[in-house]
């Protein structure tokens, strides 16, 4: 697992406006990322531990890589959701 922070994330981010991966949703937390030119896909998943975010691909990356970056966005807004609906 590798910690989100502004740092890790913004040249992840960089690479995925690029690539523009297809992001499709598996379930609350659990992403799987498609490459448009190659048709590669992997699965992301985050995780939210003290208070930290915490990210995992499982493509070969050892850093954040732009598969967690482009499904980043998504997650963030469906938790913001999740945590105003059980409020
Ligand atoms: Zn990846």
């Amino acid at each position: 697992m590798l910690e989100i922070t502004k740092e890790s994330i913004e040249k992840a981010t960089a690479k995925a406006r690029i690539a523009k991966p297809l992001v499709k949703v598996i379930e609350f937390r659990r992403y799987s990322v498609t490459n448009r030119e190659t048709g590669a896909t992997y699965e992301v998943r985050f995780t939210k531990i003290a208070g930290k975010k915490f990210g995992e691909c499982n493509c070969k990356a050892t850093k954040i890589c732009y598969h967690i970056s482009s499904s980043l966005p998504i997650h963030l807004v469906w938790a913001s959701q999740m945590h105003t609906a059980t409020r």
